[in-house]
């Protein structure tokens, strides 16, 4: 992962024409952190990775999964620059891990992990160096303990040194559905500019999690898109009249347990990728769309929500017949729009609305959307690698031209 990241952002660099020592000393983080966190006998690695600064304060989440390692750790913080860059945000990017097993875990031990975790980093947290929020595993809850644990050693009580936090502690309205909203949004104006937001849509919908579910209630904002499938990781269930959006519960659901889905077709969960829709949208997994199912793909636009759902070698097919990708960086940076909104929020002591946190993340997303598809038309290039050099651009300067 963190070869492909770099390789990724060396083509980018050198496309904009920056020199190999600029763009070398970009993909370098400026502090990393690592340290183990004590349980009882066992020990856990734990990283904090500080990739760039250049814009404001490090952002991004921590994540407890076993699977964590200092260069997953080093790729998904460099991809935070990129995406806060992208979004236009006044963020640089970070992240953190713990390599555990959440699974084998009482809440209480889960706890002291948080707290270790946080104590072990007090030096290097705060609401002007790095702002951590919730990933895998980890929650409002994890924040709100890491909080605490900040607070007792450093006397500092600042919640703006997290974001994801639970709303008695500071947290914003409007986080958990950000995503999703985000997501339908972003649609919306790319949709707007290649003028199909007249046009009747059919959208099929792989993922009905956190990012699935709230996309879908969001469907009811865009009368000219119907919601024809959705798939979670048991079952794909298929109405081509539609489904009525309206009378998706105001909370997430399981889809079996929606009444809306009992007179839909039910299938097993690949054929949403198969699906006769215009849309596709990815909101579940990584490597979603591989070699090994692409050409059974029926959509022209395909939604990326889910971060990596399409794998490079399916990505050139797609573009090979036409098919347009707004890229994950884009569609899903309504997340971590609202982390920035709530870091605002508390740096002002205020609590915004709702449809305050709402209204704000539309337009720092539209306008995020429509640079990049300024930026791939005047450069012929994908919306993907446009995002990508906007970022660079934002961080690194102007353009070299060598
Ligand atoms: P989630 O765990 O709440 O939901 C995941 C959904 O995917 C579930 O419905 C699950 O059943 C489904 N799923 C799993 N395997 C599947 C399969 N093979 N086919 C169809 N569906 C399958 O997770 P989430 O928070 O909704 O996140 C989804 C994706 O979006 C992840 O890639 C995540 O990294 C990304 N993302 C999430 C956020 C956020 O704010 N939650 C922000 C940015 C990106």
């Amino acid at each position: 992962m963190l070869s492909t990241t770099r390789e990724t952002i060396r083509k980018s660099a050198k496309a904009i024409g920056y020199p190999v020592d600029v763009i070398e000393k970009f993909l370098r983080s400026e502090a990393e952190h690592t340290f183990e966190i004590k349980l009882g006998n066992k020990t856990f690695p734990a990283f904090r990775v500080q990739h760039n600064s250049k814009l404001g304060p490090y952002k991004g989440g921590i994540r407890f999964h076993p699977g964590v390692n200092i260069d997953e750790v080093r790729a998904l913080a460099t991809l935070m620059t990129l995406k806060t860059a992208a979004a236009g945000l006044p963020l640089g990017g970070g992240k953190g891990g713990v390599a555990v097993n959440v699974k084998s875990l009482t809440p209480q031990e889960i706890e002291t992990i948080a707290r270790q975790y946080a104590r072990k980093l007090s030096n290097h947290l705060g609401p002007s160096i790095d702002i951590p929020a919730p990933d895998v595993n980890t929650d409002s809850r994890v924040m709100d303990w890491m909080v605490d644990e900040l607070e007792k050693v450093t006397g500092d009580n600042h919640q703006a040194t997290f974001t994801g936090k639970s709303i008695e502690n500071g947290g914003s309205e409007g986080r958990e559905p950000a995503t999703g909203n985000g997501g339908s949004l972003a649609l919306y104006e790319f949709l707007r500019a290649k003028k199909l937001d007249g046009k009747k849509l059919t959208v099929a919908l792989q993922g009905f999690g956190n990012v699935g579910y709230y996309f879908a209630r969001s469907l009811v904002n865009y009368p000219n898109l119907s919601l024809i499938a959705v798939s979670n990781s048991q079952n794909s269930w298929h109405n081509p009249e539609g489904f009525d959006i309206k009378q998706l519960p105001a909370n997430i659901t399981r889809p079996e347990m929606i009444p809306m889905f009992g007179n839909a077709k039910q299938l097993s969960p690949d054929n949403i990728v198969k699906t006769d829709s215009d849309i596709l949208v990815l909101a579940a997994l990584e490597n979603a769309i591989t070699a090994d199912n692409v050409k059974t793909v029926k959509a022209k636009i395909i939604v990326e929500l889910a971060n990596g759902p399409i794998s490079e070698g399916a990505s050139e097919y797609l573009a090979s017949k036409g098919v347009m990708v707004i890229p994950d960086i884009l569609a899903n940076a309504g997340g971590v729009i609202a982390s920035y909104l709530e870091w605002r929020q508390n740096l002002a002591g205020k609590h915004w609305s709702e449809e305050e946190v709402n209204r704000k993340m539309g337009h720092i997303l539209s306008t995020a959307i429509r640079s990049a598809i300024e930026r791939a038309e005047s450069e012929k290039i994908d919306l993907r690698e446009a995002a990508i050099q906007l970022a660079l651009i934002r961080v690194l300067g102007v353009k070299v031209t060598s």
